[in-house]
């Protein structure tokens, strides 16, 4: 029983450390180490502003499982990804963004390894800064 007690501790240790990552800036706002506004948190996705935004409206839809990026997709984030786009949904919906860009960064593009949808609206976006 006390190894089995063990045995599961030793597991969700090595889960968590799967689940988010010690020195990504993002798991440390999912984590609470960095503090954010949420525009929208539910129980696998949080959005928030982008610190240096490149429009009007640019935020970044997260997903809460440290997902290193498109490339790194694997079946079992589906979840995940599904919601990042109903986070997306409800923004656009209730912002009543006429006109908008959703955006995944890649490979030497990409500034954090933690997967994230940029959702830019509102007049000129400066594509050159993101
Ligand atoms: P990437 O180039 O990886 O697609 O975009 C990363 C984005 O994260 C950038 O637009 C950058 O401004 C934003 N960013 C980086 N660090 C922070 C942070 O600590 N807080 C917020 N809110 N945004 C951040
Ligand atoms: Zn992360």
């Amino acid at each position: 029983m006390l190894n089995k007690a063990k045995w599961l501790a030793k597991e969700a240790g090595l889960r968590i450390k799967y689940m988010t990552s010690k020195d990504c800036i993002f798991c440390k706002i999912i984590k609470g180490e960095i503090k954010v506004e949420p525009i929208i948190e539910s129980k696998l996705v949080i959005a928030f502003n982008d610190t240096n935004p490149v429009a009007a409206t640019h935020i970044l839809i997260v997903p809460k499982k440290h997902i290193e990026s498109v490339a790194t997709i694997e079946d079992s984030d589906a979840d995940e990804i599904i919601e990042m786009f109903s986070v997306a949904n409800k923004i656009v919906r209730e912002r009543k963004l006429s006109a908008y860009r959703l955006t995944f960064n890649g490979g030497s593009y990409q500034h954090v390894g933690h997967l994230h949808m940029h959702l830019l609206a509102g007049g000129k976006i400066e594509w050159s800064r993101l």
